[in-house]
């Protein structure tokens, strides 16, 4: 008995010692498979929601999950499958709430800047080398790709490197002469050419892009041609129209993604930048249904990159991350206590802007004066029937206030908090669509609550964790071997 014991404890301690061993060498193996997969990533997608925290993933899913009339059975988007999973901290040099500049730029270069500045130092006197341009060096293509401007913080941030976020001349200039291999999205601001001056399409055209405005001339262009630049913009600026107004004839932000992989695709590798800047433009306007929406087809775009992911596993790595959150968007609202109605978003038919610029401004420019006559572009656009006492009383007041522009401002504190410098009516009817379905807003910028960080394929495991926007920048690299 007492032998047996004795003999039982000492093959414990075998296996013990044998477990400990096998998981010490496990863990080598691991660290091992780290580092070589780390010099493997030689196609790179970096995809960045700007403006998309949990909040608003969780929104999409939620509206998703609705749809299908379950919410206990959660419908996930692609990416928050991804096997590494981490919080990222936006913080910028000189403010806790960062802006689209500072976080573009600590992705893009490793480094804290301060707020508006593009890829220099808070002094703005030294530049810092991004990773398109690393990746450049390198031997790889590089390709930026946004549904915003393309002189917008976030993409410029990739290539350009400016005191001021606003320098939107000089952003375009920079980019005619960078060596970025493709350009996609929303175009370059050709309003904000100086007097006298050609505008980007015009440099561009001299240096030798190639240039395509729409679907047919953009399917046109051959794979392997050099110095590409494919945009499309919507009814209301240079942007991609949002998601949610999107026409037929509109190219997808999916489409110019799909497009890059065809243009860039080559033995060196690739480089590619991809943001959804009209998810942040929505959540300013507290408008759910845009936000939600654009994250949608945010999804889409990152499922052109899984599927050349699936054929180049090992040697692929897709990121997708945030910039920062905004609007403060919450799923609960106190109104409706734990009751959320997430399908009731897509009784919302267009954007807070169409409304804004096709219904609302027509219908005060007729003339009319009561808010009775907007009822039945209401229930179109808004899905807004059977309002109640206090949402009919909201609603009267938010026209009111339309009507009388500035004058009516009693309360400025009052008028900020209420409509945040949007359209007062327009406002009123985003937050009481949301409200009803379940999503509620504290403000009309960013936030710092942390991001959320996705990835899939060589060194992946690096992007497990808690770490900074400016460790993007760094893990990537890392991943690149560079
Ligand atoms: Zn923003």
């Amino acid at each position: 008995m007492k032998k047996s014991m004795k003999k039982g404890l000492a093959i414990l301690l075998l296996l013990l010692t044998g477990t400990l061993l096998f998981a010490e060498g496990q863990s080598e193996s691991k660290d091992m498979s780290l580092n070589e997969s780390a010099a493997q990533a030689k196609y790179v997608f970096l995809f960045i929601g700007d403006g998309m925290a949990m909040p608003q993933i969780s929104a999409a899913e939620a509206y998703l999950s609705a749809k299908e009339g379950n919410a206990a059975n959660q419908k996930l988007l692609n990416f928050s499958t991804f096997p590494a999973q981490g919080m990222t901290t936006t913080y910028a040099y000189d403010r806790f709430i960062t802006g689209s500049a500072a976080a573009a730029t600590a992705m893009a270069t490793g480094q804290k800047t301060a707020i508006g500045v593009i890829s220099m130092d808070p002094g703005k006197t030294e530049s810092y080398k991004t990773l398109a341009e690393m990746a450049k060096e390198d031997g790889k293509k590089v390709g930026i790709i946004s549904s915003v401007d393309l002189d917008h913080a976030t993409p410029a941030a990739f290539y350009a490197h400016q005191p001021s976020r606003n320098n939107y001349y000089q952003i375009g200039v920079e980019a005619v002469s960078s060596d970025v291999d493709y350009f996609g999205g929303g175009r370059f601001r050709l309003g904000k050419t100086p007097e006298g001056e050609k505008n980007i399409h015009e440099l561009m055209a001299e240096a030798g892009w190639t240039i395509a405005e729409d679907r047919d001339s953009i399917n046109a262009i051959q794979a392997g041609t050099e110095k590409v630049y494919c945009s499309n913009h919507g009814f209301a600026d240079d942007a991609l129209p949002y998601d949610i107004d999107r026409e037929a004839d509109d190219v997808s932000l999916a489409e110019f993604t799909q497009k890059g992989i065809e243009l860039l695709d080559n033995e060196d590798g690739f480089f590619m930048m991809v943001e959804s800047g009209k998810i942040d433009w929505a959540c300013h306007a507290n408008d759910g249904a845009s936000s939600i929406m654009d994250t949608l087809a945010f999804a889409e775009s990152i499922e052109t990159a899984i599927q050349f992911y699936n054929e180049h596993p090992e040697e692929t790595l897709i990121v997708v991350t945030g910039d920062h959150e905004t609007g403060g968007l919450t799923l609960g609202f106190a109104g409706t206590g734990y009751e959320t109605d997430f399908a009731n978003i897509s009784s919302q038919t267009k954007s807070y802007e169409y409304f804004d610029k096709f219904v609302l401004t027509h219908y005060l420019e007729a003339g009319s004066s009561d808010l009775e006559g907007l009822m039945a572009d209401i229930e179109k656009y808004f899905g807004l029937t059977e309002l109640n006492d206090y949402e009919a009383e909201l609603l009267e007041k938010a026209y009111i206030r339309t009507v009388a522009g500035d004058e009516a401002v009693s309360n400025a504190t009052e008028d900020k908090l209420l409509y945040g410098g949007y359209t007062p009516l327009t406002m009123q009817l985003t937050h009481i669509q949301n409200n009803r379905s379940g999503m509620a807003w504290t403000s009309y910028k960013h936030t710092a609550v942390p991001v959320a960080t996705f990835a899939v394929g060589a060194g992946e495991e690096m992007f497990h964790g808690y770490y900074d926007n400016t460790d993007i920048f760094t893990k990537i690299k890392a991943a690149m071997g560079m």
